[in-house]
């Protein structure tokens, strides 16, 4: 029998602990490893270059580290992949993600939106790539001889589009898809099983969890992986092994987390969706949000992340309805522990480009709202004090509006 995703969360990464004799991983961090054979040294110094496991000493801890080894074991065996890499942050995985497909092409082609930092990162010209921006049924159209990665992320950040892997991959042909599916975690949706090539986390999110953690973490196929371990071992964007064992540390719990923020965030959306101060809620879980009928069928559920936009659609009212809030963190990041929300025209999605950040959605009074584990009904009472207090304060300060934009 195969053991459910709770049990595998729980004891993935520990395969080796009753050899040891231990119960908590143990955390490693030795910066270098002794070399006494020196020719058995350079045969696993060659192996970890290229991504390989070591034969004998680790060498260096760039190379190799056993901590950070055992949480992408951990890892890749939760999304049902053959290998993992953990960087130092999320944007260290997309940038050799997008390094490694680089070198075998120039051309991407992307669905937006996307994180606003990767987004910059494959429109900023950083490594000379030629990205063609699509949606997501015009992938097939885009691909050229020289297409050497098709990213998507999905649900996508900040406005939840669904995209479906499935139908990308087929679209993509022999072009390897990449998925980044931080919102979703393992827990809603694992890529692998609908053919993506990689699947990418900001495990800074829900996979850490604990809002203590910068980390980023590709799972994928053996040669695809070792070719970023390759990569990161050159370039030196390697996860620190404290971080590690603090990824490692949230993965018993994400199943939990998941599922009860995701509880809370269906009563959020539901609540906001009837606010007479908010004129648009973004979740795939509410009705008509889901038309393609990708929960279900690709994801278990709709997560924890919804967006919603106020009435009034300015910077002015979202000043006022954040600095209003008494319970909920302003803040960017998501999945952890207490709530967080963001304006991302201001914060996270700024660097997109202002016609991008139109057609997504992305105007001065959306909020991105990351669910936390505090009970439904204190996060309802904050959220609508906040919203009440936007309403009255409206006429004055619509007033003001006038006066200085005129
Ligand atoms: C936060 C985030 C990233 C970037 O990750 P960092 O850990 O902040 O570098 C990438 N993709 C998505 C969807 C994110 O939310």
């Amino acid at each position: 029998m195969t053991p459910s995703f709770a049990t595998r969360a729980v004891h993935a990464g520990r395969h080796d602990f009753n050899d040891l004799g231990v119960h908590a991983p143990p955390l490693d961090l030795s910066s270098t490893y002794p070399t006494p054979d020196l020719a058995a040294a350079a045969a696993s110094y060659d192996a970890l270059a290229s991504g390989e496991r070591p034969r004998g000493s680790a060498v260096y801890s760039r190379l190799f580290n056993p901590t950070t080894d055992r949480t992408e074991r951990a890892v890749a065996e939760l999304e049902g992949a053959e290998d993992a890499a953990a960087f130092a942050s999320g944007m260290a995985a997309v940038a050799a993600v997008l390094m490694d497909a680089r070198q075998r092409g120039r051309h991407i082609v992307a669905v937006r939106p996307l994180y606003g930092g990767t987004d910059h990162l494959l429109s900023s010209g950083t490594f000379d790539l030629d990205v063609s921006w699509v949606a997501a049924q015009n992938i097939a159209a885009a691909i050229r001889p020289d297409t050497a990665l098709v990213y998507i992320e999905t649900p996508a950040n900040p406005t939840l589009e669904l995209v479906d892997i499935a139908d990308v991959v087929r679209q993509a042909g022999s072009v390897p898809v990449c998925v980044d599916s931080t919102f979703a975690t393992p827990v809603l949706q694992r890529p692998i099983t609908h053919g993506a090539a990689l699947v990418l986390h900001s495990a800074t999110k829900f996979l850490g969890g604990h809002g203590d953690v910068l980390a980023g973490i590709v799972v994928g196929g053996h040669p695809h992986i070792a070719r970023l371990k390759h990569l990161r071992a050159i370039t030196g964007g390697v996860l620190h092994p404290l971080a590690s064992y603090l990824l490692h540390r949230g993965l018993p719990t994400l199943e939990l987390r998941v599922l009860r923020m995701q509880q809370t965030a269906d009563i959020l959306a539901s609540r906001l969706a009837e606010s007479s101060q908010v004129q648009r809620v973004f979740y795939p879980g509410l009705p008509g949000q889901d038309p393609q009928r990708i929960i279900g069928r690709q994801m278990a559920g709709p997560g924890s992340i919804l967006a919603f936009t106020l009435v009034e659609d300015s910077a002015e009212a979202m000043q006022r309805f954040i600095s209003t809030l008494q319970l909920i963190t302003p803040a960017v990041s998501l999945g952890s522990t207490d709530t967080l929300i963001q304006p991302p025209a201001a914060l996270t999605h700024r660097i997109v480009d202002p016609a991008a950040q139109a057609a997504s959605h992305i105007t001065p009074g959306l909020a991105r709202l990351s669910v936390g584990l505090e009970s439904a009904d204190d996060l309802w009472h904050d959220l609508a004090q906040a919203l009440d207090s936007v309403a009255s304060a409206a006429p004055a300060h619509s007033g003001e509006m006038l006066v200085s934009t005129a």
